[in-house]
């Protein structure tokens, strides 16, 4: 036998017969981010390599580590999407999308591909929803993305597992003087910070305030606080941030470590943790980021916007035994004995498709003994047996497989309305 090819490390492939918690999930998520106005956006797999080098930006562990990049046969660097914000922007600029008004909302569900160290919650091919909202400047679009992610987490019933930390990080304005702050403070410490602390040092000292490193996290807890250097402009924003989600009853947490490491990103910064499936428990993050556009060569255009992790969200919801997903279920299956009766077993079948009803046959040849431990372990709701004499009369008996119950039904009629 020729050996079996196996499938890429961490990646994950979903069984038919766990797909249902995944399209249960997918629906409610859309008719949640429905509510609010996001319409769905669709975005190509990849994209040139230099929309992420610009849009994720290249002092980040994504760009430096983790993508997927490789020349294709015509001689371009490619990369496999590692989020799904830069592409947005590049496709509502590229359209001219925003002509159509603003603010402009939009959501996607797509994969992302990641270079990292798979584990529990972290795959190099993951998904996310994200919502983008573009076009305004004004602390309750913070505070609607804030809410979206809030009352999809309040409608999967895990509402209160999950922790609501905030923060803000400054504008163009205030950071540089920020940054050199933070530059003198770590400068202090240089020898002991990690490898990639020491030269995030030079370009983003930011971003080592949110380095996993042990060391360089106990060194960050005595860094100067973002929020204490904030221009009145980012300081009034935060104010209005924080009164909006308390207005609406939403419990947040301020937590001065979380960043967005980027120059475009912008004032505030959130992110929603679940402790209990380990060190991977953010479960989303997001924040604004109204420089992306200018980087993408667009105008200025104020947006803000998370990503949440559907497999962290679905191990969240598997840990919290809230996946309240079912996978359906046959109304009815056709049973025959003889090979006439399962022809007609299979037109009655199609017949009762068109009519709106989940309904299958046999397609094994199987024993009628065979075909009735069949339709049990699909769960069919009713079994109806065809043979001679039911395709002579066209009347026959429909078994409903909970309560051993029979229902004579007429097989010339639609079956549907004698049953259910
Ligand atoms: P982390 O700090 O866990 O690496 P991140 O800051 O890289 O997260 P984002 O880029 O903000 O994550 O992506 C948004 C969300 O996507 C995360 O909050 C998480 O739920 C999910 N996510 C990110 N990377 C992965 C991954 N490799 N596998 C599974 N989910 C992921
Ligand atoms: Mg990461």
């Amino acid at each position: 036998m020729a050996q079996k090819v196996t499938a890429p490390k961490g990646t994950k492939d979903v069984s038919p017969y766990e797909s249902y918690k995944w399209n249960w999930l997918e629906n409610k998520l859309c008719g949640i981010v429905g509510q609010y106005g996001f319409k769905e956006i669709r975005v190509p797999t990849f994209e040139h390599t230099e929309l992420f080098l610009r849009g994720v930006g290249d002092t980040t562990d994504i760009v430096n580590k983790e993508m997927y990049t490789f020349n294709d046969k015509g001689g371009r660097s490619i990369t496999l999407r590692p989020e799904g914000t830069s592409p947005t922007v590049r496709s509502v600029l590229e359209n001219g999308i925003l002509n159509e008004g603003t603010p402009l909302k939009a959501y996607y569900i797509l994969s992302c591909f990641r270079y990292e160290k798979p584990q529990a919650g972290r795959l190099r091919e993951f998904h996310q929803i994200g919502i983008e909202l573009f076009g305004s400047q004004d602390y309750t679009a913070d505070a609607e993305v804030i809410s979206t992610g809030a009352k999809i987490l309040n409608d999967l019933g895990i509402g209160d597992k999950v922790k609501l930390n905030i923060n803000s990080i400054g504008c163009p304005k205030c950071r540089p003087a920020y940054h050199a702050k933070l530059k003198a403070y770590f400068a202090d410490y240089k020898d002991e910070l990690c490898e990639d602390c020491k030269s995030r040092l030079e370009k983003n000292p930011l971003r080592i305030l949110d380095c996993k490193n042990e060391r360089c996290s106990k060194i960050a807890r005595g860094a100067p606080v973002g929020l204490d250097n904030l221009c009145d402009e980012c300081a009034d924003h935060f104010e209005g941030l924080k009164k909006t989600l308390t207005a609406m009853g939403l419990d947040y947490s301020i937590n001065t470590k979380i960043v967005r490491g980027l120059d475009y990103y912008t004032k505030s910064v959130f992110e929603f943790v679940y402790d209990g499936i380990g060190s991977q428990g953010t479960v989303c993050g997001g924040g604004r980021y109204d420089g992306l556009f200018e980087e993408l060569g667009g105008n200025h255009v104020p947006a803000v916007g998370f990503g949440m992790g559907i497999e962290r969200l679905l191990l969240t919801l598997e840990a919290e035994g809230k996946v309240q997903a079912e996978d359906p279920k046959p109304d009815i299956f056709f049973a025959n004995i003889g090979e006439d009766a399962k022809i007609f077993a299979f037109t009655q079948a199609e017949k009762a498709r068109y009519e709106g009803l989940r309904a299958q046959s046999d397609l094994m040849n199987r024993s009628l003994n065979a075909q009735m431990k069949y339709a049990n372990k699909i769960g069919a709701k009713y079994t109806i047996v065809i043979g001679d004499s039911e395709m002579d009369s066209k009347k026959a008996d429909a078994k409903n497989m909970a309560t051993g119950e029979k229902i004579a039904v007429d097989l010339t009629k639609p079956i549907k309305e004698q049953l259910i």
